[in-house]
């Protein structure tokens, strides 16, 4: 029978998960599917007891359900406990276990650009969910933690909770002080692009900030060439796309759901076929 996989989130229309894991099925002749469950917060209970009892082999979970679904898996690994949130369900013959693969995602991409982060001065904006994950993945590789956020009390939090869990000092501070900021890595991991499309480079960083940094990442893929990554290369820093993170997270789920590497060259052409 074919196997059922899907992202559920709210909305999931914009999700390019689909073509990246249909390409990888098809190429791999696996018999398997992956569509969208694009489902209400009032309907959420009810399909998740239809996940544990119909054949759904996996889900990917977005927006705005990553931190509520813990609540209704019977498993949570260790990294996704600690991060808080999970973005990847394994349906286990009705048995739900879930992690968290964004982080997995983000430092390969930082990796293949700068080597090992030991050490490495990072400064992540953002203080969401998505942030929360990067952030600890930087944090278990080593690398010295800045975080910026608008609402400069969840910036806080999660600097406290961090610097406690790693036995670190996690810097903290509101995005009206980032003019002060400099490291090795700057990684914009808020959804500012996407809240609020007209939102300018200055809204973020002064461009004296950015030029500050060796290598500038933006988690936003759509758009693709966001305003910080447009004056990053400008400026002649490395630049990192938000797809990146997205390819090597989706490669980690179709590994933990079929148990075998993903095609990389497939899942990369299919993603940047539909961006
Ligand atoms: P989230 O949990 O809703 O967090 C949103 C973050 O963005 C918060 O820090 C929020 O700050 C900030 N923010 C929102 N609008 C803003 C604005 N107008 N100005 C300044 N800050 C603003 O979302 P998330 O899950 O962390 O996702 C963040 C972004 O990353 C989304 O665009 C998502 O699509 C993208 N993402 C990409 C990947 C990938 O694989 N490339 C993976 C995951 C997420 P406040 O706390 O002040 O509200």
């Amino acid at each position: 029978m074919t196997k059922q996989y899907g992202i559920l989130a709210y909305p999931a229309k914009h999700s390019l998960s689909a073509v990246m894991q249909n390409a990888a099925f098809k190429a791999l002749g696996i018999d398997a599917q992956y569509g969208l469950f694009e489902i209400p917060e009032n309907e959420l209970a009810d399909f998740m007891k239809q996940v544990r009892h119909e054949p759904i082999s996996g889900l990917s979970v977005s927006l705005p359900y990553k931190q509520v679904i813990l609540e209704y898996l019977d498993e949570i690994h260790e990294d996704a406990r600690k991060i808080g949130a999970v973005n990847t369900v394994m349906n286990n013959g009705g048995f739900l276990h879930g992690y968290n693969v964004d982080f997995i995602g983000a430092i390969r991409a930082l990796e293949e650009v700068c080597g090992s982060l030991k050490g490495k001065r990072v400064t992540v904006l953002g203080a969401g969910g998505a942030a929360r994950a990067i952030c600890y993945g930087l944090l278990k590789e080593g690398a010295k933690v800045s975080i910026y956020n608008r609402d400069v009390e969840m910036a806080e939090k999660l600097a406290r909770e961090f610097s406690e869990m790693f036995g670190v000092d996690v810097k903290y501070g509101s995005l009206g002080e980032t003019s002060k900021a400099s490291g090795d890595i700057l990684i914009q991991a808020t959804s500012i692009w996407m809240t609020a499309s007209d939102s300018k480079l200055e809204d973020l960083i002064s461009l004296e900030a950015l030029g500050r940094f060796d290598i500038v990442m933006d988690i936003v893929y759509v758009p693709l060439k966001t305003p910080l990554i447009k004056a990053a290369a400008e400026l002649g820093k490395k630049i990192i796309t938000g797809d990146k993170m997205l390819l090597y997270q989706g490669m980690e789920q179709f590994k933990l759901w079929i148990g075998k590497e993903a095609p990389i060259q497939v899942m990369r052409n299919a993603l940047e076929k539909n961006l």
